[in-house]
Parts: structure tokens; C-alpha cells; sequence
């Protein structure tokens, strides 16, 4: 039996207990999560390229694709609402996505059937003599590991302690797994400060999401789709030391904070600044990348975000969740009890997907917060000559859908579909 701890009850983490414990081998898996319960929140994510196919193989496509928001494209308006240039979604069924994928849907959705899909696997698996095991453990995390060539032993929040043949991270953007294993210096700013927080839907919000910048390196985006509320994402690109420093604060001070940022804003700027006021979910983040030159460090390795977050910029950070946890679960099936080796498989054939998962258009974000109103026509213009050309649209159709020609590798230990 192989002991597997898993750091983090997000998307990454589940989807891999849920491909190991598919596979019928004698896992014994538990999931510990810092929160003190499932954190299924957050706003909207999409799943594209491969993500698409090994959610298919897990029979996630579609309860994914059912909770779909709806989300027909995106609109970039001034300060009345009327739009200047408007993209939709490439539901042509050829080539790739655009910037609105057709599978947009809200995080929760996608933390809520992850998570009741590993406990029915897990219930199923209950029944088989030597199969694999799983649980969840939340208001629990590792304070302290220590490993030799073969475990690791971890000590809990809740004072207990355990060895395992296998911990892995999959506890975020700002992992605490990563920066056990000292490797502090992998996140790479993009110079972009996001947040979010949600709104009751006005009579004006459509399926449309919309896009309006303001002078100063500054944009506030709306997204409804079909849903009864309304998500509001502010983003600067202008960095201070206060707000460096207000995302360390507690809720109320860092609202305050971009409310004095936004308050010049004229398209809706009371419903944003009362929405500002009233909200319960507001979140606010540095946007940047994790890069590291290797995903492992004896027997712990990470996974997702925690490994190799691509940031929402390239709206890749769940389909790499995906991707990388059925590489790791595939090559620690393939290797058996050679953990060595599955690690190193893991670790050099997902690399090739990560580097292009992690890709950024050519001057992204800063081509898209210019500094000035003269700068932001020309980015409105420019925007409208592609749109009313479809110069976006001839080119996500002639693109395929899959990133960089890296195939998914076939893992037939898996047994999914
Ligand atoms: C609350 C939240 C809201 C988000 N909202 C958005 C969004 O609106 N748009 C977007 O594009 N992306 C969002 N993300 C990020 C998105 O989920 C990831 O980019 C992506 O899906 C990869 O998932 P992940 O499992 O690697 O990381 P995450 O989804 O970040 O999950 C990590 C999990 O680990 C837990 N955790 C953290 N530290 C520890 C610890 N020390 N021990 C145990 N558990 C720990 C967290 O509570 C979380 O449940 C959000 C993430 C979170 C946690």
C-alpha cells in the first residue's frame, strides 16, 4: 500500500486522488485542507485545450459543461456601456477557444463535483478488499516535514504526526508546500494587482461580459452569463507600496483601499463603489506565474498552481490542475513502488504542456492597461478594427484547439474511460 498525502482540497488535489483511487490500486490517499471547510468559492474559471480531454476521460466534461455560466463573450465599453469592440465565444466546433471559452464556469462548481466525485469513487472503492482508500481531513495542515530516500514524515496543525511515501502540494498560488521545499523565489510578478467581488444583477447585465478601462493602467470588468449575480473584477497595474501592503490587511481596509483607486471610475461607479461597500466575497491578489526547474524534491512534489500557476492572464491555471494531476497519477501507477521514478516521469512530461500553458501574449497585461485616455482609443481601435475584420475569430478557428502538439499520454493502469 503507498501512503499519499495531499496538501490542499482545491481542484488540482481531488482530481488526482480522484484518477488514483479510479484506478483501483491499493492507495491509501488523505486530503488535508487548511480551511475549515470546502473553500467552493471564487468566480468564474474555464477549462480549455487538453484540460478538455482528460476531463472527458474522468466523466467530469460534462457535469462541467452543464454548469456552464453561459458566458457568450466579452465587450469592451466606454463610459456610457455602449460597446466598442465585441468578441464572442468560437462555438464554430473548429480550431480553439477564444477569450471567453465556451466552458466558463464558476469555481464552486467545479470544487463542488470534484469533491462529491471522490467521495462516490471512494465509496465504491470501499467494497474491493486491497483497493484504494480516501479521505478528507479540513481545519488541518502541515507545519513541519522531514524526509529520507524513503518517506516522509509530516507533522500536523493538530499536533499529530505521520509518515507517508508521498506528499504532495497542491495547496495554491502561495503554497506553503513550496516554500517548505525553500523554493520561495518561483513566483513571477506580472506587475498586476486583480480583484474580485460580486454585485446583484442590474436590468442591463447580459451574457455578455464587459470591459472598461480607465486612465492610469486601470480596468473594471463585469461577467453575469445566466447567473443571479454579477461578478466585478477591478485590476491595476499601477503598484504602491500601500497596496503592496493592503493585501496583508483584513477585508475592510483592503476594500477601502480600491475603492480609493476606482472612485474616479465613470461607468457605474456607485453601483461599484456601494457594491464595494456591501460585498462579503471580495478578494484581491498580485497576478504573476510559479516557475521552478523541477516540480519535486525527493518524495514531495507539487501540483497546480503550487507548482506552476500559469495566472489567470493565460486562463490556463485549471486545465494545468488537470493535465498534471492525471501525468502524476498515470506515472505513479506506470512506476509502481519506484517513486523516483514516477516523480522524474511526471516532472518531464508535463513540462513541455507547462511551458506553453504558462505562455503570454506578447506584451500582455501592459498592452491592455495603456496610461492614458489617448492610449486607451488607440487600444479600443485597434480592438474594433480585429473584431468588425474577425480577424480573432478566422484565427481561433484556424488554431488548434490543443496547446503546443503535446499529446496526452496514454496511461492504461489508469482504467478511465
Ligand atoms: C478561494 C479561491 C478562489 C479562487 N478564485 C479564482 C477565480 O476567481 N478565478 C481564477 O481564475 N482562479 C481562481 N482561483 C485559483 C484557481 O482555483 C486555480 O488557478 C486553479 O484552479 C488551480 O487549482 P489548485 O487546486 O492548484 O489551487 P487552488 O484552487 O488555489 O486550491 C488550493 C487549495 O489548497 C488550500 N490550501 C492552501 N494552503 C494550504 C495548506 N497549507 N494546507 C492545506 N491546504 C491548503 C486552499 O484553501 C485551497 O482549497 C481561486 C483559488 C481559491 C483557493
Amino acid at each position: 500500500m503507498t501512503r499519499i498525502l495531499i496538501a490542499g482540497a482545491g481542484i488540482a488535489g481531488p482530481a488526482l486522488a480522484l484518477t488514483l483511487v479510479r484506478s483501483g490500486h491499493d492507495y491509501d490517499i488523505t486530503i488535508v485542507e487548511r480551511s475549515p471547510h470546502l473553500r467552493a468559492t471564487g468566480q468564474q474559471i474555464d477549462l480549455r485545450a487538453q484540460g478538455i480531454t482528460i476531463a472527458s476521460e474522468l466523466g467530469l466534461f460534462e457535469p462541467i459543461a452543464a454548469r456552464s455560466v453561459g458566458e457568450s463573450g466579452i465587450a469592451f465599453v466606454d463610459a456610457a456601456g455602449k460597446p466598442k469592440a465585441v468578441f464572442g465565444v468560437n462555438d464554430s466546433g473548429k480550431g480553439q477557444q477564444a477569450i471567453t471559452s465556451e466552458y466558463e464556469v464558476m469555481r464552486e462548481d467545479v470544487v463542488d463535483i470534484l469533491y462529491n466525485e471522490t467521495l462516490n469513487a471512494a465509496r465504491a472503492a470501499e467494497k474491493l478488499p486491497n483497493g484504494p482508500r480516501l479521505r478528507y481531513e479540513f481545519g488541518k495542515f502541515i507545519t513541519d516535514l522531514q524526509q529520507d530516500g524513503f518517506g516522509v514524515d509530516i507533522q500536523f496543525s493538530d499536533g499529530l504526526s505521520e509518515r507517508y511515501d508521498i506528499v504532495v502540494g497542491a495547496d495554491g498560488q502561495s503554497s506553503r508546500t513550496r516554500q517548505m521545499l525553500r523554493e520561495e523565489k518561483s513566483f513571477e510578478f506580472t506587475g498586476l494587482y486583480l480583484s474580485y467581488f460580486s454585485v446583484p444583477r442590474a436590468d442591463a447585465d447580459t451574457e455578455l461580459s464587459k470591459c472598461f478601462h480607465l486612465s492610469g493602467r486601470r480596468i473594471i470588468a463585469t461577467r453575469t452569463g445566466n447567473r443571479s449575480t454579477t461578478q466585478v473584477y477591478m485590476g491595476t497595474m499601477v503598484e504602491t507600496e500601500e497596496l503592496k501592503l493592503s493585501l496583508r490587511k483584513d477585508m475592510d481596509e483592503q476594500k477601502v483601499m480600491w475603492k480609493s483607486l476606482f472612485m474616479d471610475c465613470e461607468w457605474q461607479n456607485k453601483r461599484f463603489m456601494d457594491g464595494l461597500d456591501n460585498t462579503t466575497d471580495f478578494y484581491a491578489q498580485q497576478i504573476g506565474q510559479v516557475k521552478m526547474d523541477k516540480w519535486y524534491k525527493g518524495r514531495v512534489v507539487l501540483l497546480g498552481d503550487s507548482a506552476y500557476c500559469p495566472s489567470p492572464i493565460t486562463g490556463m491555471g485549471t486545465t494545468a490542475s488537470f493535465v498534471g494531476a492525471y501525468v502524476l497519477a498515470g506515472e505513479l501507477v506506470k512506476h509502481g513502488e519506484d517513486i523516483p521514478a514516477a516523480l522524474e516521469g511526471y516532472n518531464k512530461i508535463l513540462r513541455p504542456f507547462i511551458s506553453e500553458a504558462q505562455r503570454v501574449i506578447p506584451g500582455a497585461p501592459w498592452l491592455f492597461y495603456p496610461r492614458t485616455t489617448w492610449g486607451i482609443w488607440l487600444l479600443q481601435t485597434c480592438l474594433w478594427v480585429v473584431s468588425v475584420l474577425r480577424i480573432d475569430q478566422i484565427f481561433h478557428q484556424l488554431m488548434p484547439e490543443d496547446r503546443g502538439n503535446w499529446k496526452v499520454p496514454e496511461y492504461p493502469g489508469l482504467k478511465l474511460n
